[in-house]
């Protein structure tokens, strides 16, 4: 036990949903790609070259297979979903405006979606922002009644990042196929922790991002379908000719291996890796319950990613909280610094939560390198704290 105390150190990271701490097999995997085989994937013509181009297609074809795609020419590397979301978006824009100005998304999406849909809307096209429902999920039948002639595509996100609400893709891919829409889905937090099939959910375009899955920063990619039916998309980079035509420029090759990497390890330890993250979320949710009352829950716990875990505490100044417990805990908040003021989570408005509560309410993301030692401190911290300023609080009756 002591032992135990002793190997735990502060802060503890349970901030898996902003970025993973790479797992150290994909460092190893990279090291040499920086070294000896530092090749221009491009250079054909020798065999720096070759090994660097054979790595880059290594690691292709196993994120084609990870997320059952028929093809290894379906993934295009980008610099991370944020790319890769204004990619498919902007690109199918682009390409199929003839057919119609029309796009349905969600309220509570990424801003890398959300942001690209504002800007496409100043250029003329429309967009549907569909609500959610106070578990965070869409409502399909109000998704079907916003399908027009006009539509030209749907994007949903597979898991939220804030709430980790897991959409029914496959649902909404049928209705897309239906209706000869393209289905783009923003996949990043979802990639690596459940199953994520783009044939079975008919998906025709999704985004992932390596460092949410334990591989490095500034590489992800986005799945373009090419086949019943072939998605066209309008060039994002002008360049070299990379990345079959759609994005120029010389490639990341030891990003790429690491990202390969990741997913060779996503693919054998994900069942048991959601299990056991699934087993300390529970826990740390049964410990906040048990220590303290008016703790609400946002989002749908059923239809959840394992790992997430994001609730409000009544009666308190979410301010306050947080100073209280940042030195120790890495923890997300629902409010985001503006300029001026604290801006509270659009995520969490779109579900219906007050905006008192948006203020005090906490994302814990928990992952790979999480043990039930952290766990345990975190959630008699979180309470103790939550105990301490509600006895302050004039508001508060026990
Ligand atoms: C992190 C994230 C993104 C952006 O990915 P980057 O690779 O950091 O640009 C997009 N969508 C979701 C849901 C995310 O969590």
């Amino acid at each position: 036990m002591t032992e135990m105390v002793k190997s735990m150190k502060l802060p503890i990271y349970l901030d898996y949903q902003a970025t993973t701490p790479m797992d150290p097999r994909v460092l190893e995997a990279m090291l040499p790609y920086y070294k000896e085989y530092f090749g221009n994937a491009a250079s054909r013509h020798h065999p720096f070259g070759l090994k660097a181009k054979q790595a880059v297609e290594d690691a292709r074809a196993k994120i084609a297979s990870f997320i059952n795609a028929e093809d290894p020419e379906e993934i295009i590397f980008t610099s991370g979903a944020t790319e890769s979301n204004n990619f498919a978006i902007r690109g199918i824009a682009e390409m199929y405006r003839e057919k119609g100005n029309h796009m349905i998304t969600v309220a509570t999406e990424h801003k890398s979606v959300l942001s690209v849909c504002q800007h496409l809307e100043e250029k003329g096209f429309k967009v549907t922002y569909l609500p959610v429902d106070r578990e965070g999920l869409i409502n399909l039948c109000e998704l079907k009644t916003a399908i027009t002639g006009n539509t030209i595509l749907i994007s949903v996100m597979h898991a939220n990042n804030e709430i980790g609400v897991i959409q029914p893709i496959a649902e909404i891919g049928e209705m897309a196929k239906a209706a000869g829409i393209f289905f783009h889905c923003d996949a990043v937090q979802s990639a690596g922790k459940i199953p994520f099939d783009v044939r079975a959910a008919g998906i025709h375009l999704a985004s992932i991002s390596a460092h949410k899955m334990y591989g490095p920063k500034g590489i992800g990619a986005l799945y373009v379908r090419k086949q019943n039916p072939r998605v066209r998309l309008a060039p994002l980079v002008y360049g070299g000719g990379q990345e079959m035509n759609l994005r120029g420029g010389t490639l990341n090759v030891p990003a790429i291996v690491g990202f390969g990497e990741a997913v060779r390890i996503a693919k054998t330890e994900m069942a048991e890796e959601a299990k056991r993250v699934l087993g300390l979320r529970t826990e740390l949710h049964s410990m906040i319950c048990k220590g303290l009352d008016c703790v609400d829950l946002h989002g749908s716990l059923e239809k959840r990613l394992p790992g997430n875990l994001n609730v409000s505490f009544e009666f308190i100044e979410g301010e306050l909280l947080f100073k209280l417990i940042n030195q120790e805990l890495a923890v997300s908040s629902g409010s985001a610094c503006s300029s001026t003021s604290l801006e509270p989570s659009y995520v969490l408005k779109a579900l219906g939560v007050r905006e008192s509560l948006i203020h005090t309410s906490v994302r814990f993301s928990l992952g790979r390198f999480t043990t039930s030692e952290e766990i345990d401190y975190a959630a008699n911290k979180i309470v103790s704290v939550v105990q301490e300023l509600r006895e302050k609080s004039p508001f508060y009756k026990k």
